[in-house]
C-alpha cells in the first residue's frame, strides 16, 4: 500500500545530489523498497545541487510520478552543506533522515534509525564501521579528524562524516548550517543537550561517478572546527574567547620585550631591536584581537542574534535551565 504524504509526514529523507545521474534512480527504488514495508507516512526531499548531467531531469521525472518526492533545485553548485540545509528547511517530517545520493549509504538501514529514535533519542548518527573508501586519503584522515572533533567539541562521535543520520525535525531546523558544517551537526546541536546515539551502518563502495572531495577538505574541516568551538562555547561571550586567544600572544610579546629591555639594562648595551620589535608586534596583535572581541561583544549586545532560537538554547544551557528535549 502506498501511503500518501500527509502535511507532516512521520519521516523526511533528505538527499543532496551533485552529478549523480546513474545513482538517483536506483537510490529512489532502494528507498521505496526499504520504507514502504514500514507502513509510515514519508517524503523524499531530493536536492539538486546544480548538477550538469541528467540528475535534475531524472529527479524531476521522479517528482512528477511520485508525490512523495519533492525536489529542491539550485541554480548552481553550492556544496553539500547548503544542499542539506535547503533539504532540511523544506522537509516537513517529524523525523529527518539525511543520506548521500551516491548509493554509498544504504536506505535499508533507515528502519534501525527510526527504532532508535523511538527509544527517545534526538539524534542518531551512523557509523561506517566497515567503510569502503580509500585508506590513505579517506579513512586515516577521517579517524584523526573524528578524534580531534571529539576532543574539541566534547561530543565523542566515531564517524562525524557519515551522512546517514536521523534528527528530530524541531531540533535540526534550529541549527545554523554553513561552510562544510554538515559533518558537525551533532556537535553544533550538542549545546541544546540532545540525547545522541550512534549505530553501525552498512557502507558500499561508490559504484558510479566519483567523489566530489579531495584532501582539501582537511583544512576546511579544521577551520569549521574552530568556528564550531567559537559558536558552541562563546556565542554570547566573544570578548572572553578573543581574550583567551590573545593570551599566548601577550605572553610571548611580554617575554620578548622584557628580555630585550632587561638584557639591555643589565649589560649596558643598546636595545636588541629585532627582539623588542617582535615583542611589540605580538603585543599589538593581542590588542587587535581583544578589540575584535570587544566589537563582537557590542554587536552581540545590540544585534538581533539574541532573538534566534539557537542563541536562546545556548543561554538556557548556560543558565542551567533544562535543555531542549522532545517529549
Ligand atoms: N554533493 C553535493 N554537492 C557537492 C558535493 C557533493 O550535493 O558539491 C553530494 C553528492 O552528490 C553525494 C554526497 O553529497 O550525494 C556526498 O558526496 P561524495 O560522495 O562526493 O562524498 P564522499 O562520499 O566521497 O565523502
Ligand atoms: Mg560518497
Amino acid at each position: 500500500m502506498v501511503m500518501l504524504p500527509s502535511i507532516c509526514p512521520k519521516l523526511s529523507i533528505i538527499v543532496p545530489f551533485y552529478n549523480e545521474e546513474e545513482s538517483i534512480g536506483p537510490l529512489y527504488a532502494a528507498i521505496v523498497a526499504a520504507i514502504d514495508p514500514l507502513n509510515i507516512s514519508y517524503e523524499m526531499v531530493f536536492v539538486d545541487d546544480g548538477s550538469k548531467d541528467a540528475t535534475v531531469k531524472l529527479a524531476t521525472d521522479l517528482a512528477r510520478s511520485d508525490s512523495r518526492v519533492r525536489l529542491v533545485k539550485f541554480r548552481r553548485n553550492y556544496g553539500q552543506t547548503p544542499a542539506m540545509a535547503a533539504g532540511i528547511a523544506h522537509a516537513r517530517g517529524e523525523i529527518l533522515v539525511t543520506m548521500d545520493g551516491d548509493l554509498q549509504n544504504d536506505p535499508a538501514d533507515i528502519g534501525l534509525f527510526l527504532a532508535k529514535m523511538d527509544e527517545g533519542f534526538d539524534i542518531v548518527v551512523g557509523w561506517r564501521h566497515n567503510r569502503q573508501d580509500k585508506l590513505v586519503s579517506r579513512k586515516i584522515p577521517s579517524k584523526i579528524a573524528n578524534r580531534l572533533i571529539g576532543k574539541v567539541t566534547g561530543v565523542p562521535i566515531k564517524d562525524n562524516g557519515c551522512s546517514l543520520k536521523a534528527y528530530r525535525g524541531s531540533l535540526i531546523k534550529e541549527i545554523p548550517l554553513y561552510s562544510e558544517m554538515h559533518r558537525f551537526i551533532p556537535a553544533m546541536a550538542s549545546i541544546a543537550g540532545p540525547k545522541i546515539a550512534e549505530i553501525k551502518v552498512r557502507h558500499h563502495a561508490r559504484k558510479f561517478g566519483q567523489s566530489k572531495y579531495g584532501l582539501s577538505r582537511i583544512y576546511k574541516v579544521l577551520l569549521d572546527l574552530m568556528v564550531i568551538k567559537t559558536v558552541a562555547s562563546f556565542t554570547s561571550r566573544p570578548l572572553l574567547w578573543f581574550t583567551l586567544l590573545s593570551l599566548p600572544l601577550i605572553t610571548i610579546g611580554s617575554l620578548a620585550l622584557g628580555y630585550a629591555l632587561v638584557g639591555a639594562a643589565s649589560a649596558g648595551t643598546s636595545l636588541s631591536l629585532p627582539l623588542a620589535g617582535s615583542g611589540l608586534i605580538f603585543l599589538a596583535s593581542s590588542v587587535i584581537l581583544i578589540c575584535g572581541g570587544a566589537f563582537g561583544e557590542i554587536i552581540y549586545k545590540s544585534g538581533d542574534m539574541r532573538q534566534s532560537e539557537f542563541s536562546r538554547l545556548t543561554q538556557r544551557i548556560r543558565s542551567g535551565a533544562p535543555a531542549l528535549r522532545e517529549s
